[in-house]
Formats: structure tokens, C-alpha cells, sequence
């Protein structure tokens, strides 16, 4: 199936010309739960690994004893969608409230030394035939990335830790028939669902606190005054659907009220619809709505990193539903439909940064 990102509400290069000089484009992966096979490009999927090279383990110090057993999150997951899937969702029924409760997390590796190692979890792989604006290092047309699932790395100790494999798909000859999996995971957010990808190119324009502060400010009235419009247009309709016009009861004249505001053309923003795609994406911009921007890092090559992928729990929210593919317009307000991967690090979202001039130099992540 194909996903296709409805146009932007307006052209904001043709309001400010200036953003031209800051537009890039992101490739929008639209990972959505299925099946992928070994070869495909996915989220959660197997990955074409070959059958004789080590799988990456964590041997970094941290406790690893004790968390969820992967099997319990899959069962939970199973649970969950079984109860909210029925034809009139009332959620879970006792039986499964009971399983749902023996399905915690807790001491379930006291084996486990602080340094034992612990096999990664398989997070996406992405093949350069599937994701155009995948570059890798020279000969590589596939990237496999995985974690450590204990938010433990990182200089405050609370970050998962990302490796990056890349490699050529012609050279894995026998591929590995099962991976490793760890016997806990720290955070059930960890482990990925199984999600095949639809990738898609989009344009994006820079975070809006990088722009220069002429342009930042210049953008923020326009959204003030956008804003005004809208809600002239809303107080309009309003007026227009109760003015002169007598309603049997109050909660008639309210009903009529609610339906005016809703038929009121919504307002765009600059952050919410025309600069940064949400969901998970390979290239474009990086969105630093919780902490601000982070300074642009620079590989130890002295090079201005780039971003290579962006990880993140939602497709979209309230403030981002103009990106939402035309084809999935109906799953808007579904319960969990904007969490296809069941993943999420931090608070949300993970950015994974590289050399553009060596994507083989070490990679940086930040979380939002
Ligand atoms: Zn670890
Ligand atoms: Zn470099």
C-alpha cells in the first residue's frame, strides 16, 4: 500500500521566500503493523544478518536483571488489541485484566552480572532500493539499526544505546535463522512491533527556533494573525447559525453552535503543519519542542552532523494531523493507530546524527 501525505495547507515558501534557504526533504518511513520477510525494509522485522557474524551485544555496566520478559510485552500487546479491537470496545474483560496483571515486570534475570552481555534488540533495518536519501558508507545499501532495551547509556545513564550496522545485501550469503533476544528488557517501549514501511519523500522546513530571529519573528506573527482570522471566522459562523434564528432548547443552540465552530476553516501553523513531518523519517529536520535546540554537533572529523533518522512513538497527535497519508484519514481517533510500532525512547523521540562526509564516523543521539 502506498501513503501519501496530503499537501500542505498553503505554500509558506511563497508567504516567506526566505525559507527556501532552509527546506530539506525527509523521507517519512510509515511503518504500520505486518509482516515483513528478511530482505524487506522494516521496523521490528528479521534483518538479513549473516548466519556467521556475532549478533552485537551490550556489555556496558548496568543492572540487567530485572524488567519485562519480551514474550509477556508481546501477550500484553496481544491482550490489549484483542480487547480494544471488539466491535463495541469496552476494554478488557475480567479474565483478561487477571493475565494482564500477572504479565509484570520485575526480577526475571537475577542470573544477570552488570556486565554479562545482553543481546540487542532488532530496531529497523532500511535498504537503499526502499528509502531514497539513505546514504551510507561507499559499496553499503543497507542499514541495521539496534539497541541496548535498558534506557541505562548515555552521560546521564538514561538513554537507550544505538548501534548502526551498515553493509552490503549482495554479501550475506547465509542468513542468520534466528536472533538472540534478551531474557528482559528495561522499558517494554523497547521492543519494536513488527511494522513494514511505506517510505515517502516530503519536504520540510528548518525548526523554527534555528531560523534566523527576523524570519522566527516574522513567522510568529503571521501566526498570530492567522489565528485571528480563525477565530473571526468561528465568532462569523457562529453568529451566522444562532443570529435570528430561535432554538427549541439550549442544548439545540449549543449543538448548532459546536457544528459552526467545526465547519470554520482550521488554522495552519508554521510548527504544526508546514515545517517538520512527524512520525518516523530518515533525513529532514530534527523538532527540539521540548528542550530547545541542541548545539549542532560535530563529528570528530570537524564536520556539522546530519540528521539520519528519526525514531519516534507517534505518527501524529492533535497538533500535527494535516500529515496524516490520505490513505489512513480514517484512522484518525482509532485508539493506538498513531503508535504503529509500539516503540519510544525518552519522552518520545530519539534522533540519530552522522557525518555526512563519512557515515562509517561514530553517530550521535539526542531525545526529545
Ligand atoms: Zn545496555
Ligand atoms: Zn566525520
Amino acid at each position: 500500500m502506498t501513503r501519501t501525505t496530503p499537501e500542505r495547507p498553503l505554500d509558506i515558501e511563497a508567504v516567506f521566500p526566505a525559507l527556501t534557504a532552509h527546506r530539506g526533504t525527509a523521507t517519512r518511513l510509515h511503518p504500520r503493523p505486518g509482516s515483513p520477510e528478511v530482505g524487506d525494509s522494516s521496523v521490528g522485522g528479521p534483518f538479513l544478518w549473516p548466519a556467521d557474524e556475532p549478533w552485537p551485544m551490550c556489555t556496558a555496566p548496568h543492572d540487567r536483571t530485572s524488567g519485562y520478559r519480551p514474550a509477556d510485552v508481546r501477550r500484553q500487546r496481544a491482550i490489549l488489541a484483542e480487547a480494544w479491537g471488539r466491535a463495541s470496545p469496552q476494554g478488557p474483560t475480567d479474565a483478561e485484566r487477571a493475565e494482564l496483571a500477572s504479565l509484570t515486570p520485575g526480577p526475571h534475570a537475577p542470573h544477570l552480572g552488570e556486565r554479562d552481555p545482553v543481546p540487542l534488540v532488532a530496531l529497523a533495518q532500511l535498504t537503499a532500493q526502499d528509502v531514497p536519501g539513505l546514504e551510507g558508507p561507499e559499496g553499503c545499501d543497507v542499514l541495521q539499526v539496534l539497541w541496548c532495551p535498558f534506557e541505562a547509556h548515555g552521560p546521564r545513564g538514561n538513554a537507550f544505546d544505538v548501534v548502526l550496522k551498515w553493509r552490503h545485501q549482495a554479501d550475506v550469503k547465509d542468513v542468520l535463522a534466528s536472533r538472540p533476544e534478551p531474557v528482559v528488557i528495561g522499558r517494554a517501549q523497547g521492543l519494536p512491533d513488527p511494522c513494514v514501511l511505506d517510505p515517502e519523500q516530503v519536504v520540510e522546513h528548518e525548526y523554527i527556533e534555528l531560523l534566523d530571529e527576523d524570519l522566527q519573528e516574522a513567522i510568529e506573527e503571521w501566526e498570530e494573525g492567522q489565528e485571528e482570522a480563525a477565530d473571526g471566522a468561528v465568532d462569523e459562523a457562529v453568529d451566522g447559525a444562532t443570529e435570528s434564528v430561535s432554538y427549541p432548547t439550549y442544548e439545540a443552540y449549543e449543538a448548532a453552535m459546536r457544528a459552526a465552530e467545526q465547519h470554520a476553516a482550521p488554522v495552519a501553523t508554521y510548527t504544526g503543519d508546514l515545517s517538520i513531518a512527524p512520525g518516523w523519517k530518515v533525513g529532514g529536520f530534527a523538532s527540539w519542542h521540548l528542550t530547545g535546540p541542541a548545539p549542532v554537533e560535530r563529528c570528530a572529523c570537524g564536520t556539522p552532523m546530519s540528521l539520519l533518522l528519526t525514531v519516534t512513538e507517534r505518527e501524529w497527535d492533535n497538533g500535527t494531523q494535516s500529515w496524516v497519508p490520505a490513505e489512513d484519514q480514517e484512522l484518525i481517533g482509532v485508539k493506538g493507530a498513531n503508535i504503529p510500532t509500539a516503540v519510544s525512547p525518552a519522552r518520545g523521540t530519539m534522533y540519530v546524527f552522522t557525518c555526512p562526509i563519512d557515515p562509517s564516523h561514530p553517530h550521535r543521539t539526542a531525545f526529545q
